[in-house]
């Protein structure tokens, strides 16, 4: 495939009247993504882009037709928790709206989402599937269906732990099952950490084990617990006798049915009503006795179930892409339609500014993600370290105002619960508040991945050397350089001084953006310099300009720059390396 290869798909949607502004319904959300598909030519290796690029266009066609129907409608009816069966036994179990079933079956059956990365043969190829490749169906997947992305996500890591820390007796009593596409035999993953006392700091987990013979029995509540109903849980309990504190939390699996088929001694009591990812049930739970069997040496759980948070960080930054890259279509499908006083809305100066406003974070995300999952996939472990927590904290925060914009763009239509913006909205959130709030993140990047680890110096290198090695204009380059090392020397200030608690956000942001304007610009001179589309480098100024400058709020702004661009980057035509070499020195 040719980096000039760009399908065009006709962003008119139908529509009931043409007085309504169409959604992106109907659309491919793989092919009108010009960003993925050049961002993947540039990083996937050859053979897996051939091999995985059906897969990418078939998820791209569901996410913009059926699974976007399904998701909008198991999110309006949400599951139920029923306490006994119909014969009066005390056996709770969850009702799902058949929406919620049918998307089970594409992100479980069709895509294997769960079971990709942990062994061969899903989706046929030879392998485990490259990292990119299972986070760019990912990607696709949240452009239409947030909520199932938890249940596929927590049953691929819970897979990965019992890997690495499970007993021959415990792989083989529930590997199969979860690593299954069948949904009959599937076994679905669960992960319970957090208490009434506490998610950010686990230190206060009370839930207690039991040694049982051969097994351990927990007693105790969370307050927490996504996929609720789920088959195989893992967990953090304190061993009877074991310390206070974080040294005493132990990795436990607990099954929902023990092995003579009966119900495991835990009940789900209540399913938490949402305020988004409302598909999913989460719910809380009390242990009675429940049988439990530990997971590797006992008191290195919650070091253990560290792998698991990571991962789900990564997969957050992706997902936070995805769903800002359908809030952008979205706005775009809006403003390419809607008339006002005379005008289509993209014509307005203010609505263009407000979707670059809207189309940088999208980018960024999408490119330090992206390089994440590179790092993965290279064993880059420091460099990994830190994109983690620093996609997870920005691309996450900046999911919210991104999903809004893209509701204000619609305007009183984007308010009403029939299009997918309200929706949007909702799931943004939770991205704040799991796997970490943005706080909980901005302190593990700045006391720990960069004043513990060091991992910013790999991170800074590997940027280097990134500009230095793309064509890009000398002029701009020098700015690059110039503000990877200021946004690493504040980290580093930031992470050395205890009185500077208080800016850890601020200087998370400033090395998340000055990451991101490093990416886009080389992206974009690398596409270029292959005859593609240049644009990333224009993007990569408006983050120096919108996200790292700072504006005199009295002061008449000098936009004529941005005014230039803006119809350059709202269009869908590539922008050629002379063209944005020249552009970038206007
Ligand atoms: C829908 C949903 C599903 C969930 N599913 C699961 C699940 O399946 N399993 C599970 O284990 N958990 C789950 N959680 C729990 C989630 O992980 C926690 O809510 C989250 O970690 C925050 O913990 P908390 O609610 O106790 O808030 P707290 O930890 O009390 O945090 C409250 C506020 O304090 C701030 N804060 C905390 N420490 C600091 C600090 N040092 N400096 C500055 N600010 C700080 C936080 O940023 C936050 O703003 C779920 C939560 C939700 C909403």
């Amino acid at each position: 495939m040719s980096v000039l290869t760009r399908d065009f798909v006709p962003a008119v949607a139908p529509s009931g009247s043409d007085l309504i502004a169409p959604d992106c319904r109907g659309l491919n959300f793989w092919a009108i993504d010009h960003a993925i598909r050049d961002l993947l030519m540039l990083y996937l290796d050859e053979a897996a882009l051939r091999h995985f690029t059906p897969y990418f266009e078939r998820l791209g066609e569901l996410a913009g037709g059926r699974l976007d129907e399904l998701a909008l409608q198991a999110d309006k009816r949400t599951p139920i928790l029923h306490h006994r069966d119909r014969f009066g036994g005390d056996a709770d179990w969850v009702e799902y709206h058949p929406a919620y079933r049918e998307m089970e079956r594409i992100g479980f059956s069709e895509f294997g989402l769960h079971a990709m990365s942990r062994r061969a043969g899903v989706l046929g190829w030879p392998g485990t599937a490259p990292p990119l490749a299972k986070y760019a169906l990912q990607y696709l997947f949240a452009q239409a269906e947030f909520a199932l992305l938890c249940p596929l996500s927590v049953t691929d890591t819970s897979i990965l732990l019992i890997q690495k820390y499970g007993d021959e007796r415990v792989k083989q009593r529930y590997l199969p099952g979860m690593l299954s596409q069948d949904m009959d035999a599937l076994l679905k993953g669960a992960q319970f950490m957090t208490e009434k006392a506490g998610g950010s700091d686990l230190s206060g987990i009370e839930l207690a084990a039991h040694r049982a013979g051969d097994h351990w029995e927990l007693w105790g509540d969370k307050w927490f617990c996504s996929c609720a109903d789920h088959d195989v849980v893992l967990l953090l309990a304190r061993c009877q006798g074991a310390p206070a504190g974080n040294a005493g939390l132990s990795l436990f699996v607990m099954p929902r049915r023990l092995e003579d088929g009966s119900r495991n001694r835990y009940r789900v009591v209540r399913l938490k009503d949402k305020f988004g990812s409302r598909s999913m049930a989460a719910g809380e739970v009390i242990m009675e006795g429940a049988v439990a069997y530990i997971l590797g040496e006992p008191g290195r759980g919650l070091r253990q179930m560290m792998d698991q948070v990571n991962l789900s960080r990564l997969s957050h930054g992706f997902r936070a892409a995805g769903m800002m890259r359908r809030c952008l279509n979205e706005a775009l499908q809006v403003a390419r339609h809607r008339r006002t006083f005379g005008r289509t809305l993209i014509d307005h100066p203010m609505a263009r500014r407000q979707l670059l406003k809207l189309m940088v974070p999208t980018e960024q995300a999408l490119s330090v993600a992206i390089a994440a999952a590179v790092a993965m996939t290279r064993g880059d472990e420091a460099q990994l370290r830190i994109l983690t927590p620093l996609v997870k904290y920005r691309a996450c925060r900046d999911n919210v105002p991104v999903a809004t914009g893209a509701m204000e763009m619609r305007g009183g239509n984007g308010y009403i619960e029939d299009w997918a913006n309200a929706k949007l909205i909702r799931d943004a959130h939770l991205g704040l508040i799991w796997e970490g709030t943005s706080s909980v993140n901005a302190l593990d990047i700045i006391r720990r991945a960069v004043g513990r680890d060091r991992a910013h110096a790999a991170l800074a290198g590997a940027l280097h050397a990134r500009i230095e090695q793309a064509p890009i204009p000398e002029a701009f380059r020098a700015r690059l350089a110039a503000l990877i090392d200021r946004a690493v020397g504040f980290a580093e200030t930031v992470a050395k001084l205890p009185s500077a608690e208080a800016s850890c956000r601020r200087a998370a942001s400033a090395l998340y953006h000055a990451t991101s304007a490093a990416l886009l610009a080389s992206e974009g001179a690398e596409l270029g310099s292959r005859g593609g589309d240049a644009r990333r480098l224009l993007l990569a100024r408006l983050v120096l300009d919108h996200r790292l400058g700072s504006t005199d709020p009295f002061a008449l702004p000098d936009d004529a720059w941005e005014n230039a661009v803006s119809g350059k980057l709202l269009s869908d035509d590539p922008v050629p390396l002379p063209e944005a070499t020249t552009l970038l020195a206007a």
